[in-house]
């Protein structure tokens, strides 16, 4: 048994002098208390859920679309579990249809020894808007098909997956993997905001880094980010100070609030790796540890982890108290999941598993609890 005693921030509250008791992996007791106990971990800081990542494609150097998935989702969980990530979404760029299958399967929900647990997968394509698809692989985006969304049911479902409810078939594949169970996500798109909110009528309610790869807000075409911000759907966005202006990212929050806003890193294999060369799939590209580029120069993604993105935001809405902040990386992207991990993840409440940070007072992850059990 592990108890920790000090200040903890869950559910949009700082509760101070709390004991927080781990027992076989759950959460066994949050208790006020007036001190610590013989034997108490005292927490000089603050004691919070722990980081949940739901868009990440890999990290220490290893790709979840590219490498073997049986191997890479331990190594990726290790390197997130150092950075304070208790769970995630191990995500699949647009790939060719054979790697669907393995992929749904080797990153199904799952506890990884001395790492961040998968929560599932996130397949980010290949059913997207060809002019809005970033670094995506154009020669393996394609049509929706019946055929191959049962494929993906079969084999999952996948946790989450992003479309473009404009593409064909894009309409018939929301409504069948919302039936499924799977989290529809809009992005890669330049629907309409008709079109989206035709999307989320029919039961998608989430939306792929907000603002990213898809139009701005025009006041008299609002489109994905209109119907998005308008509608009870969550949002993602990638708060690393390279893809989003600091500005945007206030006005989404002020716009949807924290209940409805996840940080998401969308973080490439750089991510965890020292500055140099890297790999995007099978492309050379360079990493300065925050920005990772073409040779050219091109932005081709980021390197930096949810607990930076987490400081970020920190740092640019202090007028949202600390704890309403840390719910974007906590309990909203559990939300998100709903029934997946319902009443197990994102809170530090009694029942709940064990996966904790503690934060230091510039909230660097000092400690990371995956299922009671620390992580250096
Ligand atoms: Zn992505």
């Amino acid at each position: 048994m592990t108890a920790l005693f000090g200040t903890v921030l869950s559910d949009g509250r700082e509760i101070e002098r709390c004991r927080v008791v781990f027992d076989g992996g759950r959460i066994a007791g949050v208790e006020p208390a007036t001190s610590a106990r013989v034997g108490d971990i005292g927490v000089d800081g603050w004691i919070a859920p722990g980081l949940i990542d739901l868009h990440i494609h890999g990290a220490g150097g290893v790709d979840l679309t590219c490498d073997d998935p049986a191997t890479a989702v331990a190594s990726v969980a290790r390197a997130l579990a150092r950075r304070g990530i208790t769970s995630f979404c191990p995500t699949v760029s647009s790939a060719a249809p054979e790697i669907y299958a393995t992929a749904i399967a080797a990153y199904a929900p799952k506890a990884h020894d001395g790492g961040a647990e998968s929560l599932g997968a996130n397949l980010e394509g290949p059913f997207i808007d060809p002019a809005r698809r970033g670094f995506q692989d154009p020669a393996v985006i394609r049509r929706a098909t019946a055929e191959e969304v049962t494929r993906w049911i079969d084999a999952g479902p996948p946790a989450i997956v992003t479309l473009a409810p404009e593409v064909p078939g894009g309409m018939d594949a929301v409504v069948a993997l919302v039936a499924a169970g799977t989290v529809v996500s809009l992005g890669h798109s330049a629907a309409s905001a008709e079109q989206a909110r035709a999307a989320i009528g029919a039961g998608a309610r989430h939306g792929t880094h907000l603002f990213n790869a898809m139009p701005g807000l025009h006041h008299r075409e609002p489109g994905v980010v209109g119907a998005l911000l308008t509608s009870d759907a969550t949002v993602e966005v990638i708060a690393d100070g390279i893809h989003l202006d600091p500005t945007v990212v206030d006005l989404v929050v002020r716009a949807a609030g924290p209940d409805r806003v996840c940080l998401v890193t969308d973080a490439l294999a750089a991510m965890g790796q020292a500055p140099g060369k890297t790999r995007l799939g099978d492309r050379e590209v360079i990493s300065d540890g925050r920005a990772v580029r073409h040779a050219d120069g091109t932005l081709a993604g980021t390197a930096v982890s949810l607990d930076e993105c987490l400081r970020n935001a920190r740092r640019w809405l202090p007028w949202l108290g600390p704890a309403q902040v840390l719910k974007m990386a906590t309990s909203t992207p559990a939300s998100v999941l709903g029934a997946r991990v319902a009443g197990r993840k994102g809170r530090i409440a009694p029942g709940y598993d064990a996966d904790a940070i503690l934060l230091d007072r510039d909230w660097r992850v000092v400690r990371t609890y995956v299922r009671g059990v620390a992580i250096s």
